[in-house]
C-alpha cells in the first residue's frame, strides 16, 4: 500500500483501539489537511532530514512522509509502534522509528549526524524543555516548527515589554528568530485540550552566541524573572546587582521584562570572567 491509499487515521486508531493517555499529553490531529499544512509552514522537501516528537498514531508523520523527507520519530509510547510499522511501509521505509523518551534520546545520533529540521506536536508537560534542549544543547535543528500551548507559543514570540516576555523570549529569540505561522482551536484535536494552540516556527540566526554565554544567560534571565517586579539591582544580587548592571552599561533601575535582548546578553557577558 503506498502513503495515498492509506486509510483514514480514525480506522487505523479504531482497528488498533488506541485510546489517547492523558499522561503521555496525548491529543491527536487527525486532520490531514490541518497536518499537511504544518509540513507546508515547515518548508520540508524531498532533501530533508525531519526529527518529529511524540508521532503518537502518525497523522503529522503521514504529512511529513508525503513531502518526501526522511523522519525519524521518537514515540515513548509502544502501543504506537504497530501502526507508526505500517507508515513506514507505505513511505518505502523513509520513516525511522525510535521508541524512547525525546528527553533522554540524542537526537543528532538518532539522524545519523546529519542537519536536521525538527517538526512536532509537542506533548504539553515536556515541550518547553525541549525546546530549551534544542537552542542550548549540542543538537540545533535548521529549523523547528512546533504546536505548543497557545499561551507557551505567545511566551516564546514575545518581544520586550509584554506581559509575557520572560526566559523563554529571550533564550528563544538570542538563538532564533521565532513567529507564530498558525493558530489551531482546541476542537481541532481529538481529544479537544483545554486550551487553543499555535504552531510557532524558529529559524536559528546567523551568529549564534557560544554556549559558555548562552549558559550565563539561563543563569541571568532565571535570577531576573525569578522576581520580575523587582528592579534589576535587586533581582541580579546574587550575580552582582548594581555593579553588574554597570559593567554591562544597563541602568539597574529597570525590570525584567524592560530589558531588551540586547542587554541580557551584555549582562550575561559581563557575568563571565
Ligand atoms: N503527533 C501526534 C499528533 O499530532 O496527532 C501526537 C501528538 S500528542 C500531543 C504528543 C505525543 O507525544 C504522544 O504521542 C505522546 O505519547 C508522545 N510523548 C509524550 N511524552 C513524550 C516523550 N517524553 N518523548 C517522546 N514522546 C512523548
Amino acid at each position: 500500500m503506498s502513503l495515498a491509499d492509506m486509510p483514514p487515521l480514525r480506522d487505523a486508531l479504531e482497528r488498533h483501539d488506541l485510546l489517547a493517555r492523558k499522561s503521555f499529553g496525548q491529543h491527536f490531529l487527525l486532520d490531514l489537511n490541518i497536518t499537511r499544512k504544518i509540513a507546508r509552514l515547515a518548508g520540508i522537501g524531498p532533501e530533508d532530514v525531519v526529527v518529529e516528537v511524540g508521532p503518537g498514531p502518525g497523522g503529522l508523520t503521514r504529512a511529513l512522509l508525503e513531502t518526501g523527507a526522511r523522519v525519524v520519530a521518537i514515540e515513548m509510547d509502544s502501543r504506537f509502534m504497530p501502526i507508526l510499522a505500517e507508515l513506514g511501509e507505505a513511505a518505502d521505509q523513509r520513516l525511522e522509528v525510535v521508541q524512547g523518551d525525546a528527553l533522554k534520546v540524542d537526537a543528532s545520533r538518532a539522524v545519523g549526524g546529519v542537519p536536521a529540521h525538527v517538526v512536532a506536536n509537542l506533548p504539553y508537560n515536556v515541550g518547553t524543555q525541549l525546546l530549551i534542549n534544542w537552542l542550548t544543547g549540542p543538537f540545533l535543528p535548521v529549523s523547528m516548527t512546533l504546536m505548543f500551548q497557545k499561551e507557551v507559543a505567545e511566551r516564546i514570540a514575545a518581544q520586550v515589554n509584554d506581559d509575557a516576555y520572560g526566559r523563554l523570549a529571550v533564550i528563544a529569540q538570542t538563538v532564533c528568530e521565532a513567529k507564530i505561522v498558525m493558530d489551531l482551536p482546541a476542537r481541532a484535536f481529538t481529544p479537544p485540550p483545554k486550551v487553543n494552540s499555535a504552531v510557532i516556527k524558529l529559524v536559528p540566526r546567523a551568529v549564534i552566541p557560544p554556549a559558555a554565554e548562552l549558559a550565563a544567560l539561563e543563569r541571568v534571565t532565571a535570577a531576573a524573572f525569578g522576581q520580575r517586579r523587582k528592579m534589576l539591582r535587586s533581582s541580579l544580587k546574587a550575580l552582582g546587582g548594581g555593579d553588574l548592571c554597570e559593567k554591562a552599561g544597563i541602568s539597574p533601575d529597570i525590570r525584567a521584562e524592560n530589558v531588551p535582548i540586547e542587554g541580557f546578553l551584555a549582562l550575561a557577558r559581563a557575568t563571565l570572567p
